[in-house]
């Protein structure tokens, strides 16, 4: 099929013969330097297109120009299936998917800010004497000598020079040459004294902090010119550092500390100088000692296997030594512009960017002042200081700004990036890519409104905007309506998902494509909803009761009291960041579990008693490995691995249910033991999965693959669609049930094999949907979901508002926080969170049906609802 792309002046990333998955020869001409929308209902193959095909071969092409080198550690990536693809610029990808996040990694790390951060505080901070209050500022050498001669006599001296930067094991050795030919006889190695000559024994491995001896002396009348020369070396030597150890006879050595920039002219205490990682808490340098930078410290972690630990939160409380700061007491005593860097971090990035606009030193620019920071011989602390600042201020705040605009001004640095919704976190790492500049380059974009508030996707499209007018291509795959009309071109990839998509349906530009007959076209030429809203007689809530919770205290809610109807589809909106998932997900729905299992609860309940169960279907991955797949977590593979042990093959092979799981090492092929794909770790790149080259992706032995049910192995029915098992296994009830229930919330085009990492957060939240669903129905549950309009079509969301309207019909609650007009609209009860967000959000700012909510308008959902119901 071709596009009309008629006007040949355009420069287009060409792609001809596109079939990776179920991509079915697709050509197509996307512009470039413009903002393209790939669209079309789930599992149609956007995501085969745009990151399998576009970014695949991206990535696969700058691999290619590596040099021979560094090209070893990698395998030659395997080529999408493609006939060919001209035109396309240096890709990269900005994914919802996070790669495994540790909880060392925050906003800050993740965004880069912290970096900056870290260079103006070493450069720019400043330390107060804890004994007299005094900022703490330079002494000169002599002053050093000064002190030194108050010592009583007769002591022993020696003096050290710190290398402050620990040396590993293996660059001892060098270190040690070097210093022999600098003329030194002796250094102190962890603490210990060594002759630089002998060939010293100290283990390999270690990190090792290493002080130079520069000189022992006695002290003794006369020798203050001797002392000066000495002391002036040390300090060259310790970059304005110097220990001066001493020992009077019979007693132990005492060290004392002098530092020519880090000193308190008032009583004479220096501080040993800061670097950028004295700031990072994920370095040595700089975490504290006791919770080793983690800010909490773990409480018993229970166990449980790796998969459920992975996603369990574990109890833990703040460190009792740096109170959650993480660092250690020297970085928690540096302060700029009278606040410490730990304050820094927990300031929402709004305040932080008003903070920095107000900054003194960013204004009073020391222009007539040429030192430069490495020339340690005339180091002036507060020019220098102000040079850093200088430089680094405006990247600090440009980046800032980039956050704000794509609406994460509520979040702070400090916030834990596995805390973030994956739409927050690719927004974020959308905000410190333009903050970079990039140019010329093309974005693959995984659904960048999931999470957003409609009023806030203005802004979203203004930073779109910002990096296409650098010259940059941005291919999107997305789903919303305003960010579609927003489009230079669309593409629409379908008609159905699997094997009934894999086809262009259409493709052009936005004025084109709203007179096309497709599903998307229809959709945009919609103004307003076409069926009529839920009447006015659902404005009060039903005989099924509601729930009372009171006092509610959590992030930006401080004591909220709310009532929430049951057996209602009750939908919490709100713009992004205002609370809603600190009510709900954090707040009264652990309160609910916990009075369920008759725990104490903090918070005052009135009603609970009127539910009997709670399911909460939240977007997190069904597991961090490949071994999670839609077989294993629904249950279905439990009983296809009896079926398999019925076999008459299976019986005369003696082979147990085991044998037929790829967990089990009988059964399992060695090579990627049940994986069906192997691991490369990439250097600051997500990792990298290739097919297994042994079982070529089938996870299982040969001998297991023999046995056959039905005609199939048990790679077979793990390659199988879920709509075709669902066919071929039609007659067996136990296994028609489960897959009945995920063809019925649209994901018949999965393979039941298909690996959890390779799942969206959408799909993962319908899995385990579900797998609830197919379960022993228990009356009265209460049904929680998080923004499950994330990943669908406004065709798919159809199809879920019909399911979940039949939960309600069925006597349970469905509690849904979402932002989707369509999904919101469909509500029988409306709670909206607001006004703003962070501080100036938390608390319900109107209540009431969603005519209602239109009617009364004044907030961001009445808005909505009113532009919707036209
Ligand atoms: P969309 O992005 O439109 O939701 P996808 O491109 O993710 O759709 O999927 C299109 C089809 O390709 C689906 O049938 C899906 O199951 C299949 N598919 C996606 N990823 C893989 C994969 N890694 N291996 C095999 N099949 C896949
Ligand atoms: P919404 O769900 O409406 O987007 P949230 O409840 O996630 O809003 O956030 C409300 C406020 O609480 C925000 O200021 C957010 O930064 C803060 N917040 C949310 N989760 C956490 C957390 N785990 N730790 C600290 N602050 C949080
Ligand atoms: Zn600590
Ligand atoms: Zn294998």
């Amino acid at each position: 099929m071709s596009t009309s792309q008629d006007d040949h002046s355009i420069p287009v990333i060409r792609v001809r013969g596109a079939r990776q998955h179920n991509l079915q020869g697709i050509d197509v001409d996307l512009p470039r330097g413009q903002l393209v929308v790939v669209t079309g209902v789930s599992g149609s193959g956007k995501s085969s297109l745009a990151f399998d095909t576009l970014f695949a071969e991206g990535q696969r092409k700058y691999f290619a120009t590596l040099s021979l080198g560094s090209r070893k550690r990698f395998p030659i990536l395997p080529r999408p299936d493609v006939d060919s693809i001209s035109g396309l610029p240096p890709t990269l990808s900005l994914s919802q998917h996070r790669g495994h996040l540790s909880l060392r990694n925050t906003l800050g790390t993740t965004t880069e800010i912290d970096d900056f951060l870290r260079q103006l505080y070493a450069r720019a901070g400043v330390v107060h004497c804890p004994h007299c209050g005094k900022v703490v500022s330079s002494q000169t050498s002599e002053q050093i000598v000064n002190r030194v001669l108050q010592f009583p006599e007769r002591t022993r001296l020696m003096l050290l020079a710190p290398v402050w930067d620990r040396v590993s094991g293996a660059n001892l050795e060098e270190l040690f040459d070097k210093l022999v030919a600098d003329g030194f006889v002796r250094a102190r190695v962890n603490g210990e004294l060594y002759d630089l000559n002998d060939a010293v024994d100290i283990s390999p491995a270690d990190e090792h902090t290493v002080e130079i001896v520069v000189d022992r002396l006695i002290m003794k009348e006369g020798i203050q010119s001797r002392l000066q020369e000495s002391i002036n070396t040390t300090l060259r030597q310790g970059d304005g550092e110097c220990i001066v150890t001493t020992q009077q006879s019979g007693e132990e050595w005492v060290d004392h500390f002098f530092n020519e920039r880090f000193a308190c002219a008032e009583c004479g205490i220096s501080f040993p100088t800061v670097h950028p990682a004295t700031f990072n808490f994920n370095s040595p340098q700089g975490a504290c000692q006791e919770c080793g930078g983690l800010g909490s410290i773990v409480l018993s972690p229970k166990t449980g296997s790796p998969e459920s630990s992975a996603n369990r939160i574990v109890d833990s409380n703040p460190c009792p030594k740096c109170k959650g700061e993480r660092l250690n007491p020297l970085a928690r005593k540096v302060i700029f512009e009278g606040k410490r860097f730990s304050e820094l971090q927990r300031f929402s990035l709004d305040t932080l960017l008003d903070f920095f606009e107000h900054s003194l030193i960013d204004n009073t620019a020391t222009a007539d002042i040429k030192t430069t920071a490495e020339s340690t011989s005339c180091f002036v602390p507060d020019s220098v200081g102000s040079l850093a600042a200088e430089k680094v201020i405006p990247e600090v705040k440009s980046r800032l700004h980039f956050l704000r605009e794509v609406g994460l001004g509520y979040l702070s640095l400090s916030r834990q990036a596995t805390t973030l919704s994956g739409g927050e976190y690719q927004r974020a790492r959308l905000a410190s890519t333009l903050g970079t500049g990039v140019t010329g380059a093309c974005f693959v974009l995984d659904e960048p409104t999931s999470g957003l508030h409609a009023r806030d996707t203005g802004r979203l499209l203004n930073v779109l905007r910002q990096l296409q007018n650098r010259g940059n291509s941005l291919i999107v795959i997305e789903h919303d309506l305003q960010t579609m009309r927003e489009a230079d071109y669309l593409v629409e990839i379908g008609p159905g998902a699997g094997t009934q998509g894999g086809q262009l349906v259409a493709a052009g530009s936005r004025e084109t494509f709203v007179t096309r007959d497709t599903l998307t076209g229809k959709y945009l030429q919609r103004t307003h909803l076409e069926t009529a809203p839920t009447s006015d007689s659902k404005d009060k809530p039903s005989s099924a009761g509601q729930l009372f919770v009171k006092g509610i205290a959590c992030h930006n809610i401080h004591q909220l009291d709310v009532e929430i109807p049951l057996g209602q589809f009750v939908c919490f909106t709100g713009v992004s960041g205002s609370g809603k998932s600190s009510l709900l997900i954090d707040s009264i729905v652990p309160a609910i579990k916990r009075f369920l299992r008759n725990e104490p609860v903090e918070l005052k309940l009135q009603g609970a008693e009127q539910i009997e169960r709670v399911v909460q279907v939240d977007q997190r991955p069904l597991g961090q490995s490949p071994l999670s797949t839609p077989a294993t977590y629904t249950g279905l593979w439990d009983i296809v691995r009896k079926l398999f042990t019925r076999t008459r093959e299976a019986r005369l092979r003696g082979f147990k249910s085991k044998r037929f799981s790829y967990l089990s090492a009988e059964g399992r092929c060695e090579t990627c033991r049940g994986r069906g794909v192997e691991k490369i770790e990439m250097q600051s790149l997500t990792d990298l999965w290739v097919t297994c080259p042994t079982c070529g992706g089938k996870r299982f032995n040969a001998q297991t693959l023999s046995v056959r049910f039905y005609g199939k192995s048990v790679a077979d029915i793990l390659q199988m669609k879920i709509s075709e098992a669902a066919q071929h296994f039609d007659k067996l009830s136990d296994m028609r049930m489960i897959l009945q229930t995920l063809q019925d919330v649209g994901l018949g085009y999965l393979t039941l094999g298909q690996s959890a990492l390779t799942l969206s957060g959408g799909e993962s939240q319908r899995v385990k949907l579900a797998t609830e669903l197919s379960k022993q129905q228990i009356p009265r549950t209460l049904f929680v979901l998080d923004e499950p309009s994330s990943g669908l079509h406004p065709a798919d969301l159809e199809q879920l508002i019909v399911l979940l309207r039949k939960l309600v019909e069925q006597g349970h609650s469905v509690w849904v926080i979402e932002h989707q007009p369509q999904i919101i609209a469909a509500a029988d009860w409306l709670i909206e969170m607001g006004p703003g967000a962070g501080e100036g959000g938390g608390k319900v700012v109107a209540a009431g049906s969603p005519v209602e909510l239109s009617r009364e308008g004044g907030t961001a959902t009445g808005e909505l609802l009113s532009d919707w119901f036209g």
